[in-house]
């Protein structure tokens, strides 16, 4: 079975596609920008088993994360 790798185009990471609910963005992006469900993230080496998202986040979003507290 082949695992087709995407790349979001907000925080820059690799991710799984099929993990996805978007095209174009890695679950965490699509989680945090529309509210769609995410992953639940299990890092092994750097990197999510399940979406093979990298941690990576983006100016955008870290702007969200400082005004939530
Ligand atoms: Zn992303
Ligand atoms: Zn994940």
């Amino acid at each position: 079975m082949g695992q087709i790798m995407s790349r979001c185009d907000e925080c820059g990471s690799e991710y799984l596609k099929d993990a996805s609910k978007m095209k174009h963005l890695c679950p965490e992006c699509a989680h945090r920008l529309y509210g769609y469900e995410n992953c639940s993230h299990e890092f092994e080496n750097g990197r999510c088993k399940n979406c093979l998202w990298d941690g990576s986040s983006s100016r955008y979003l870290d702007s969200f994360k400082e005004n939530d507290k």
